[in-house]
């Protein structure tokens, strides 16, 4: 059967009850999302605006490039700066000068706001409106927070985003054009690419685009596909600039993959026999990869933890096409519009719960005791210590995982961990 399933009906999650909880978060900030931006555009930087806490999580996180010029840095806010002292406008003014001086192959520059730019309140969309202004013609600025307080992990990507589709030029155009939406590694957007190519959808557009000058504009005659679930504002600020979102699975796993695909195919009026013979070859490939893990995965009891807002479409994922039975599974937000689809596929006793009180979810897991518990880094060894299997969230996001020739990666990606745990038993 190669046509996708279509959820229909209000079925699985799609209307289940969502346990709510507000306390303690074991969650990295928004600035993380830098690790993988600024490989991405490349003739973009990143200037955190914020202090050596910042400094330290970005060099320790994405570590320190030795032979390269890098691409992002920290203007430390100095005690002074914090009590008053000095006026931050013109010290960022000047590092900024200074840093575009020096490097003059910068096209797009965010300053990107964190806990104590938003604590001083420091006015960073209109110091990027100034320092445009000063660099106009050379460089563009553009601002979003990745705060703390404001955003968690995946949301860092959202803000940039957003920020970006503010600044797109608009579409004059009256055909179609389709846009995918969200960063993926390059080698799997030449996939989509080319297997959008070979459907027949065309012009297609990437957002973020490799290059600063590449961004594509927008309007209403842009559909676009959300290649992850965590761009609740981005897609806002694309409707709001008259173009349609295309509902959709997330393109994870061959059933993921088939039906973001066809969504598309369907939007842009591509002939049902044509889509097919298009998708078969990935599609089995893909098929054939995801169940070299089946057997290690099959019937096994596996909890998200809330960390990166992939929880759903991966728990979707492992249930449909590993027989895997998830527990809870956690998200620090629930985009029901945007995860509709994917709700309605996961099994109907699936606790679904949004936000953290992590002190709570952890005594939820110890009760479950889940075969796989996916979860932050700091979570981690304290739950193998009491003899929980886990698996680190983060992985998830710094790994290719999205498409048919991902699909087995992914799988093992869940399945290794269990493996592990069955030879350190013998
Ligand atoms: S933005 Fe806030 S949470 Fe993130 S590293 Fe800086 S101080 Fe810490």
């Amino acid at each position: 059967m190669m046509t996708p399933a279509l959820p229909g009906t209000a079925t699985g999650c799609q209307s289940a009850p969502v346990l709510r909880e507000r306390g303690q978060r074991e969650v990295f900030c928004g600035l993380t999302g830098i690790i993988w931006l600024h490989r991405k555009v490349q003739d973009a930087f990143f200037l955190v605006v914020g202090s050596r806490t910042c400094a330290h999580l970005l060099q320790s996180a994405a570590g320190v490039m030795v032979f390269a010029e890098p691409r992002f840095a920290t203007a430390i806010i100095e005690e002074r700066d914090l009590a008053g002292l000095a006026d931050c406008n013109d010290e960022l003014d000047r590092v900024v000068d200074r840093l575009l001086t020096r490097r003059p192959d910068i096209r797009l520059l965010f300053l990107v706001g964190s806990c104590p730019s938003e604590v001083i309140k420091l006015d960073l969309a209109r110091a990027a409106a100034r320092l445009s202004v000063k660099h106009a013609g050379a460089t563009k600025v553009l601002n979003y927070s990745g705060s703390g307080i404001e955003t968690t992990f995946t949301e860092g990507e959202d803000a940039c985003l957003a920020a970006l589709v503010a600044d797109l030029p608009a579409d004059p155009s009256a055909a179609p054009a389709l846009m995918i939406v969200g960063t993926l590694p390059d080698v799997v957007e030449d996939q989509f690419v080319r297997l959008f190519a070979d459907l027949g959808i065309g012009p297609v557009h990437v957002l973020p685009a490799r290059r600063a000058d590449a961004m594509p504009a927008v309007g209403p005659n842009t559909r676009f596909l959300l290649a992850q679930p965590f761009l609740g504002d981005t897609a806002r600020a694309l409707e709001d600039r008259g173009a349609v979102r295309i509902d959709a699975l997330f393109p994870f796993g061959a059933e993921g993959t088939t039906q973001w695909l066809h969504a598309a195919a369907q939007a842009f009026g591509v002939d049902e026999m044509h889509f097919r013979r298009t998708i078969a070859p990935g599609r089995e490939r893909a098929k054939r990869a995801i169940a070299h893990s089946r057997a290690a995965l099959a019937g096994k009891r596996v909890t998200f933890l809330p960390d990166s807002q992939l929880e759903v479409p991966l728990a979707r994922f492992l249930a449909t096409e590993l027989g895997m039975q998830p527990v809870e599974v956690g998200t620090p937000y629930l985009h029901r519009r945007h995860l509709a689809q994917e709700l309605a596929l996961l099994p109907a006793d699936t606790l679904i719960s949004e936000g953290q009180d992590v002190d709570r979810q952890l005594d939820r897991v110890r009760a479950a005791k889940p075969d796989l518990t996916v979860c932050g880094l700091g979570l981690a060894n304290p739950l193998e210590a009491e003899g929980l299997t886990t698996k680190w969230a983060i992985e998830l996001v710094f790994s290719p995982i999205h498409g048919f020739d991902q699909a087995g990666d992914l799988a093992e990606l869940f399945a290794r961990p269990l493996r592990r745990r069955d030879v350190l038993r013998v």
